[in-house]
């Protein structure tokens, strides 16, 4: 039994490691998936099997309880699944690492009420396993909170503002002293009844979390949703630790350190240090994200629909920048039936991706991917702003912070320091968005009042499908 179960944990395990490697590319993303899925079929197959050695009543009541959970979980999570918008993933994605994080509180905790506490072989033993069980659920409350402020970020529900108390980092010092010093009374007592002490420190790390989230200014909020995936593939596996279960410990790991690399690729994107991004506070009292948001001082230029796709057939080389609009109109399969058309007329159209574009990492990516934009055509920020100055058209379309040139010029802005997708050296912008609003970062763009800008106003989606229309002739 326990040699055909280390054999699927490792056969498991070997599935999520493809599935990663799947993943960190469009062309195998697919195959990368079903790797993840069939290593998590097996892990929960296997898991349910194993379940042996309790009595057998005590098998029967758990296996039971364990079906009626994994059905009304898996049904609640394919109904949302199912339901929610390309521009809800972002959401989901904060809600689901906060319930990473509630398992690891939840496992912790009974983990240490479970009756063997009082009875390790060793004292080493013990206080090895308590150890696993504070550090989890100091993770895990961390992860649990810290979500859930990203959630109400990402949805609107909370300001997107950094909330900067008086001395926060004394405030975050002490909470960390807290959850450190709480740990040794919590080790020296015996039994169970270090319980209080546990409680004790789950709640200010809850109150850490909240707080280390509500001080990241809304620039920020792509790391910080990274970083939460790396903190609840660590409650994962602190889990794992706990329940000595080697698989959780793998998966939990690859998670950790997969999510921890991302981040610190999306801080080098943004010219970022993480210690920055979680204590420096990007768009904070210094910098002065504008409320009234979007329009720059200077005169905006419009552009009908038909003027723009005269000009997109006039050019040779055409960059379309997609950005969190384009999700929110759902425009992507009518963009790529607009590149097919300019293709098929001789135009050179390429894609501009920024790693912060739309509101998750690979955002854009996976909306043209899915509407069957040919992946050669997609290009990473480094590849593609050496060859804006020989470009004849950009479209921007619904982006707007990660064009904003403010980034590079003006020292004062909340973005300042962030490398963008440099669309206006090119001989003429086209912005695709329904007014003046201001991106995510609530800052205002000069691009829209440069003199090479030009701004079709619209639903992204209504606005290509006329220039779908005017490039067919049929208006
Ligand atoms: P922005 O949020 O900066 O701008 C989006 C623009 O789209 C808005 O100005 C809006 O203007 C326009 N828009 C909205 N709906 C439509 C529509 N239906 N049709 C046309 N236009 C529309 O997006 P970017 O992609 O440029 O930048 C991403 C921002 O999100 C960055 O600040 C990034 O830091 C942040 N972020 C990114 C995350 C990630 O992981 N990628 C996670 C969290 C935040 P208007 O209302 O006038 O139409």
């Amino acid at each position: 039994m326990s040699g055909t179960l280390t054999i699927a944990y490792i056969a498991a395990g070997v599935l999520f490691i493809r599935s990663l490697a799947g993943l960190s590319k469009q062309e195998t993303a697919r195959r990368g998936n079903l790797y993840g899925m069939v290593g998590m079929a097996t892990a929960i197959a296997v898991a349910l099997w194993s379940w042996a050695g309790d009595s057998l009543t005590g098998r029967e009541l758990g296996l039971g309880l364990l079906a009626g959970a994994v059905l009304v979980g898996g049904a609640v999570g394919a109904v949302l699944a199912r339901r929610v918008e390309m521009t809800g993933m972002p959401e989901l994605v904060a809600v689901l690492h906060s319930f990473v994080g509630l398992a690891a509180v939840l496992v912790g905790i009974s983990s240490y009420l479970e009756p063997r506490t009082g009875a390790f072989e060793t004292v080493a033993a013990r206080y090895v396993h308590l150890s696993e069980v504070w550090v989890g659920i100091a993770v895990g409350a961390i992860t649990f909170t810290g979500s859930l402020v990203a959630w109400g970020k990402l949805k609107g529900t909370l300001s997107g503002k950094p909330l900067l108390l008086p001395g926060r980092h004394l405030l975050n010092v002490a909470m960390a002293l807290a959850i450190a010093g709480f740990g040794w009374p919590f080790l020296t007592e015996g039994g169970t009844a270090g319980l209080p002490w546990l409680l004790a420190m789950t709640a200010v790390a809850c109150v850490l979390g909240m707080h280390l989230v509500f001080a990241i200014g809304g620039a920020d909020m792509p790391v910080v949703v990274s970083l939460l995936n790396s903190y609840s593939g660590w409650a994962a596996a602190a889990a794992g630790f706990m329940l000595a279960n080697d698989l959780l410990i793998v998966t939990g790991a690859l998670v950790g350190s997969s999510g921890t690399i991302l981040s610190i690729i999306m801080c080098r994107a943004m010219n970022r240090s993480i210690l920055n991004v979680v204590f420096g506070g990007f768009g904070t009292a210094d910098a002065k994200p504008s409320d009234a948001g979007a329009a720059a001082a200077g005169e905006v230029r419009e552009l009908k629909a038909d003027e723009t796709a005269e000009a997109l057939l006039r050019a040779r080389e055409v960059v379309v920048v997609p950005g969190y609009g384009l999700a929110v109109a759902r425009a992507q399969a009518s963009v790529n039936e607009l590149t097919r058309l300019l293709r098929e007329k001789g135009v050179n159209v390429r894609f501009a991706i920024h790693p912060v574009a739309g509101r998750l990492p690979g955002h854009m990516n996976v909306l043209l991917a899915e509407a069957g934009v040919p992946y050669d055509l997609v290009l990473e920020m480094e590849h593609i702003n050496p060859d804006f100055p020989k470009t004849d058209v950009v479209l921007v379309i619904g982006a707007n912070d990660i064009v904003n040139p403010g980034a590079l010029t003006d020292p004062a802005s909340p973005i300042a320091g962030m490398p963008v997708l440099e669309v206006w050296k090119s001989k003429l912008v086209v912005v695709l968005k329904r007014g003046m609003a201001a991106g995510y970062a609530g800052v205002e763009n000069p691009l829209f009042t440069l003199d090479n800008t030009r701004m079709l106003f619209g639903d992204a989606k209504k606005s290509i499908d006329a220039l779908v229309a005017a490039c067919r002739g049929e208006r």
